[in-house]
């Protein structure tokens, strides 16, 4: 990581250049003496434009009222510390087991990025010492299943796949059984993401529970939606849908360099208490990054000469 001039570490988040439009604006408001009114309103209308949501926004807004923040600088305080506050008690890394098969299941709308985070995932796993192996089990499409294997390609990580129109729980149980012959320690699940059909979905990811809880006598460690942070406030209602059909243990967050808006991901958190464990930025193999919740508050809100 650079350090610049003034000691202040850059992160990737300062490459995006879409996302540091979010910070412009935050900054040129900042750079009024004093927080009055209009201040607030323009860091109500910047929020409510980044999609930090309406609760969240109203939340934020009322406690600098309260609390008769005047300062600038000590709004910028109070930002970090509020919004640090929303991770607290969440555990952001992926869980994974050292001693046993872990299964991380990815759920999420077709063209959010589902496919290629898997794909990241595996590279990003086979480089920080796991034996990862995929899944095909979005076998609605058979262009699902060729780019999975693409992908697996890419990465150099095998994927376990059946024909177009398989039952998806038996590829799981044949990746189940790879797996274990193979000495893989995670095995990453592509299924398939078809909102329209939501009850289909439902049966079939409890179909997916099943199999793998009576394969290995234990649950998958980690239910992971991928959600398209170009989608703004649309993303809330797709977590939802799948926050009701399975236990969701985190949110792997796509398309972030496509954006200014990153403040989807406080929405998230805010609305529904579950991790951001992971930030996609781009379309390569490596261009998935742990989420640290530190970094990103720290890299849009406005940086004040004292
Ligand atoms: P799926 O239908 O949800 O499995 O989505 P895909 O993995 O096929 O991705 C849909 C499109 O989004 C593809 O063209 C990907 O290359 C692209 N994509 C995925 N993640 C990112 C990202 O983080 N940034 C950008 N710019 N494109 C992405």
């Amino acid at each position: 990581m650079e350090v610049k001039g003034g000691g202040i570490k850059l992160s990737f988040w300062d490459n995006l250049p879409k996302f540091r439009k979010f910070t412009e604006r935050l900054q040129k408001i900042f750079s009024f003496s004093k927080v009055d009114d209009e201040f607030l309103e323009e860091l109500e209308t910047e929020f409510i434009q980044n999609d930090l949501g309406l609760s969240l926004t109203n939340e934020i807004l009322n406690e600098i009222k309260k609390r008769k923040i005047s300062d600038p600088e000590e709004l910028r305080d109070f930002l970090l510390d509020f919004l640090l506050k929303l991770f607290e008690n969440l555990d952001l890394k992926l869980s994974l087991d050292s001693d046993k098969l872990n299964i991380v299941v990815f759920l999420g709308v077709n063209g959010t990025g589902k496919t290629s985070a898997v794909g990241k995932m595996a590279y990003y796993l086979k480089n920080n010492g796991y034996f990862p192996i995929i899944a095909a089990a979005d076998t609605f499409r058979a262009a699902a299943i060729d780019q999975i294997k693409v992908w697996g390609e890419r990465v150099g990580v095998d994927v376990i796949a059946q024909k177009e129109g398989a039952d998806p729980a038996s590829v799981v149980y044949n990746a189940i059984e790879a797996s274990l012959a193979r000495d893989k320690n995670v095995l990453l699940v592509d299924t398939a993401g078809r909102m329209h059909t939501k009850s289909n979905l439902l049966e079939e990811l409890k179909k997916i529970e099943r199999v793998i809880e009576k394969t290995l006598g234990y649950s998958a460690k980690e239910n992971l939606v991928v959600i398209d942070a170009t989608l703004g406030q649309n993303v809330i209602k797709q977590v939802e849908t799948f926050n009701n059909a399975v236990e969701l243990t985190g949110v792997v967050l796509t398309k972030l360099d496509g954006t200014a808006k990153g403040g989807v991901i406080l929405n998230v958190v805010k609305s529904f208490n579950i991790p951001v464990k992971f930030v996609s930025i781009g379309e390569d193999k490596d261009d998935l990054e742990p989420f640290d919740p530190k970094e990103f508050i720290e890299s849009f809100l406005p940086r004040l000469e004292s």
